[in-house]
């Protein structure tokens, strides 16, 4: 019987890890594929804060990971796939179930996060792998002189079109409003960068190719004109889906499945709260992330005790 069992090991997870261990709380990790979450799919991390010019996101979850091993908290490799638990009891036990174990908590700190978005257009997913990436740490390389087409406004899109410069001839941004979502900073530095250009008010419709990518077409939304744009490389960054499919039959989640959480991170089950990019709020950021699970693990403590 653990005291606290964390559901995912990414900046939220592992935060609360961090907490948990200080107050001596007998605790375990559960990730279901590597630690870290998904900022480690950016390459670097410039707002973080203490970290002047940046920090590899690797570094930066390799940090926190060795932070929780030196007080000795494990994190196990084990996707969970329910939870379930007496719900008349006043102080409830978890049970924790993966494809082959059960563990038992008597509190329970989801930061599971989140995942790319898909546009769920016709050759998206019939090309991921073959020029259609999510990733521009993981994939960029593969594009060293190529013409690359990057989709989206925020943050992560114009960070990662940044970074992709780095290998890319051209880099074109696709978004689609006249308007960027992403940090001023951010569109400013993309501004100065020559190798890249704006297509603005624009969604993309169709990517085109038989067994990799050889353009993607266009439908400007003022206009109503289709065009296709050649380029052997596209990357989606059109936001996040929330890793919250595992809970939808025991916690209140909003309709894009986002966990709903008290001021406090309690979600609707005594006992377990959550953090991070798979709850919802109004700031997804990894130091938001961070401070959300320092917060779960100081009032789990306070419940338990
Ligand atoms: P985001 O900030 O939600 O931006 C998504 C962008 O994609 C928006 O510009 C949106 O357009 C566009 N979009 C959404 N659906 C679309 C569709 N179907 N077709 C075309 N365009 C579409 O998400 P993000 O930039 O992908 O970043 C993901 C999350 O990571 C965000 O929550 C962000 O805050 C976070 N993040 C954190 C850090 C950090 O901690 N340092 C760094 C980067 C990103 P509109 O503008 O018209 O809505």
């Amino acid at each position: 019987m653990y005291d606290l069992i964390i559901v995912g090991a990414g900046p939220a997870g592992l935060t609360a890890a961090l907490y948990a261990g200080r107050y001596r709380l007998n605790t375990l990790v559960l990730e279901k594929m590597s630690v870290g979450g998904q900022i480690i799919l950016s390459s670097t991390i410039e707002n973080f804060p203490g970290f002047p010019g940046g920090i590899s996101t690797v570094e930066l979850m390799e940090r926190m990971h060795q932070q929780i091993r030196e007080l000795n908290i494990s994190v196990e490799l084990d996707e969970v796939l329910k939870i379930t638990s007496d719900l008349k009891s006043k102080q409830p036990v978890y049970n924790i179930i993966t494809a082959g174990k059960s563990y038992q908590a008597k509190c329970v700190i989801i930061a599971t996060g989140a995942q790319p978005k898909r546009l769920d257009i016709e050759g998206e997913a019939k090309l991921i792998g073959r020029g259609v990436s999510y990733c521009a740490t993981c994939d960029g390389p593969l594009f060293k002189d190529k013409e690359i087409v990057v989709i989206g406004g925020g943050d992560r899109a114009i960070e990662e079109a940044i970074f992709l410069t780095g290998y890319a001839k051209k880099v074109t941004l696709i978004h689609r409003r006249n308007q960027l979502r992403a940090s001023a900073i951010l569109v400013e530095k993309a501004n100065r960068n020559p190798k890249i250009n704006f297509i603005l008010e624009s969604v993309a419709d169709e990517i085109i190719g038989k067994d990799k990518v050889e353009g993607v077409r266009i439908k400007n939304v003022a206009t109503n004109s289709e065009t296709n744009l050649p380029c052997q490389g596209i990357f989606i960054f059109v936001g996040i889906k929330p890793n919250t499919g595992s809970f939808k039959d025991i916690l209140k989640l909003d309709e894009l499945g986002f966990i709903i959480t008290d001021q406090d991170l309690n979600t609707s089950l005594v006992g377990v709260s959550a953090c991070g990019d798979c709850r919802k709020k109004s700031l997804y950021q990894v130091v938001t992330a961070c401070a959300e699970g320092a917060t779960a693990a100081a009032l789990t403590h306070k419940y338990l005790s």
